[in-house]
């Protein structure tokens, strides 16, 4: 019984003092302050003061009685919480005191051992209902002090997310973004064609994919720089994105090449391409004080319900952009459907005339020499070959410009190359007297063939079995065809490189090449390509191109080839630019040479 009351107080309220003295005498325990009040007033003074954990209180008392004292207790914030036990006589109203706020009674006489009893039970649950309140009190403080953490957490939460989400946002931008313009990418490009296709097959409002190409951005991009280069497709990305309506889709392609995805039917979108190109006719790039022109080619393709997938319709955006490339010069091409169904057909009509020809010998190899222009020229006289198709229908004999673009696109090209390949080493190693008085013959190779990495262990096991020189094989190569394989490109040139066959560019000027594409491909001359030489005595930019050009491979000691020279002027320019070798119809047109021929054009070279 000692526990519980342990540093109690207990506070005895009477007015006869013999009774607070009984009670006192039946609660003398160890820790228990007794204190004691003989009237309801100081009752309630002592009680706010002292705060005792229990009051024993008389009901009959003069002044304010017993109740009216616990009424007050309880109205009283400080003493509210006091448990009171009333000490009642016979006849007094029980009910009254609970109704007053009282928890208990003792019935007059009091029995010690019910006082004590009493008394415990209520110091106890006192004890414990503080320590709960203390507890609570304390668990009060940590709910807070968890929800002050909890707030601040949340905050970091909040800030990593943002972070994340910036971060997100940053890498599908990268993902989607040509880094040099910021417009969209050809991923982008892709993903917005293949939402637009199926949004046609349910209705087709009509849509157009325009293509631009820039004609003469090579020429920014070597003339002064890839930073300069990289600007002007800025310029071309500014200049489109504030011609087109907000909701076109801008993408760059890569290269020079540009697409808008326009949700409009083509009699809306011709407008926009003829403001593009007029846009374009006033432009100019300057760099360094100097302006250069830049022409575009636009073509539109109208997309319809026929077309189902992204690669369909570049492959029509390709063809499109061919054809407006092989007209030329600054225009806007709208390319019909019907327009490219039959280039289709046609294309599909060239697949079986190639496969058919493959089949039954009717290709043939024609040979056209080349000229030393001067004393730089190495002695000895080379041949280009050329492929030709012999058509047995119109008895026509077809050149190559006519079906090397079918051929590749429908993989035929590999076994054509591979047959004049066959063809010119067999003939010219069955002939030794011709093969002796050559010092080089070039073949033209496809850069869809170069892909094949059985290629150039192809060329050794026939210049092997053959017995043809390698250093007398020379292998020409397009610009624009060995950088899209670049890779490809570097393992077959060095592969055939390290048994001495030689490698030319051809077509140089055309493509993207520079400097340094030259300088990382092992090529052993490089051939300008004929639209610049043809007129470059009467076109100034043409004449400074191919100026630079030789420049460019003098500095890397690469001879030069011009090619298409026609008339004697060119010659004469040529070798005033200190060009080594010139081809074209002014020395020889190309023929079919039969071994006797051959021999004949031999003989002057011949000692
Ligand atoms: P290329 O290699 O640049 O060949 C030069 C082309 O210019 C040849 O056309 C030739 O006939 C023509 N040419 C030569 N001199 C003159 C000239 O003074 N004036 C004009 N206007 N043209 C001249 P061709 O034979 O029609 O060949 C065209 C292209 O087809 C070739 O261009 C080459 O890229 C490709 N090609 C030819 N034979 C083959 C081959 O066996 N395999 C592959 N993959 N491509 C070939
Ligand atoms: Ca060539
Ligand atoms: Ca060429």
């Amino acid at each position: 019984m000692t526990q519980p009351v342990a540093s109690s107080s207990l506070l005895i309220v009477d007015d006869t003092p013999e009774n607070i003295d009984l009670l006192v005498s039946m609660l003398a325990l160890p820790g228990l302050q007794i204190l004691a009040a003989n009237s309801g007033e100081r009752a309630l003074a002592l009680a706010e003061r002292k705060q005792p954990d229990l009051i024993l209180l008389d009901v009959m008392m003069p002044g304010i009685d017993g109740f009216e004292t616990c009424r007050r207790l309880k109205a009283q914030a400080a003493t509210a919480d006091i448990p009171v036990v009333f000490v009642t006589a016979l006849g007094d109203d029980v009910a009254k005191g609970f109704e007053a706020g009282g928890a208990d009674y003792l019935a007059k006489p009091v029995r010690a051992d019910e006082v004590r009893a009493r008394v415990h039970h209520h110091l106890e649950r006192r004890r414990l209902l503080r320590e709960l309140q203390q507890v609570n009190a304390q668990l009060e403080q940590r709910v807070q002090e968890r929800t002050r953490e909890l707030v601040q957490l949340n905050r970091q939460l909040r800030e990593e997310i943002n972070e994340r989400r910036f971060m997100q946002d940053r890498l599908s931008y990268l993902a989607t973004h040509d880094f040099i313009t910021r417009v969209y990418n050809r991923d982008a490009l892709e993903e917005q064609v293949v939402r637009l296709l199926a949004d046609t097959q349910r209705s087709d409002n009509g849509a157009c994919l325009m293509l631009l190409d820039l004609a003469r951005f090579r020429i920014v991009n070597e003339a002064c720089g890839y930073i300069a280069g990289d600007e002007l497709l800025r310029q071309v990305a500014d200049m489109l994105a504030a011609l087109c309506l907000p909701d076109d889709f801008i993408a760059r392609l890569g290269g020079d090449r540009f697409a808008l995805l326009c949700r409009r039917p083509p009699d809306q979108v011709m407008p926009l391409a003829q403001r593009i190109k007029g846009v374009f006719e006033g432009f100019e790039f300057v760099w360094d004080g100097r302006a250069y022109r830049i022409d575009a080619r636009l073509a539109v393709i109208p997309i319809h319900r026929d077309f189902v997938s992204f690669d369909q319709l570049m492959t029509k955006a390709d063809e499109a952009a061919y054809l407006v490339r092989r007209d030329g010069g600054p225009s806007v091409r709208l390319h019909r459907a019907d327009v490219h169904e039959a280039d289709a057909r046609e294309s599909v009509n060239w697949a079986y005339r190639l496969m058919d020809a493959l089949k039954h010998q009717h290709f043939r190899v024609y040979f056209q020499r080349i000229q030393p222009l001067g004393e730089r020229a190495a002695p000895g006289l080379r041949f280009e070959t050329l492929v030709r198709l012999w058509d047995a229908e119109t008895q026509r004999v077809v050149a190559p410009p006519a079906f090397i673009g079918p051929a590749e696109r429908y993989q035929l090209i590999d076994q054509i190359d591979r047959w004049m390949l066959r063809e010119v080493l067999g003939r010219l190693s069955a002939s030794p007297s011709v093969l002796a008085g050559m010092s080089q013959v070039s073949v033209n190779l496809s850069a869809y063939s170069l892909r094949d990495p059985t290629l150039a262990d192809t060329v050794l096991s026939q210049l092997q079995s053959c017995g043809f020189p390698p250093h007398k094989l020379c292998i020409e190569i397009t610009e624009s065809g060995a950088i899209v394989n670049l890779s490809a490109a570097k393992v077959f040139m060095e592969t055939l490189k390290a048994h001495g066959v030689a490698f030319a560019l051809d077509d140089f000027g055309t493509g993207f090449a520079s400097f340094g594409y030259l300088k990382q491909l092992p090529f052993n001359s490089v051939k300008i390509d004929g639209a610049f030489v043809r007129d470059m005595d009467t076109d100034h930019a043409n004449a400074a191109m191919v100026a630079s050009m030789v420049q460019m491979a003098d500095a890397l000691a690469l001879p030069v080839v011009a090619e298409f020279v026609e008339r004697p002027a060119l010659a004469e320019r040529l070798k005033a630019l200190g060009v080594p070798y010139a081809q074209g119809y002014l020395y020889h047109r190309p023929e079919e040479m039969t071994e006797a021929a051959l021999q004949a054009a031999l003989k002057p070279a011949l000692p």
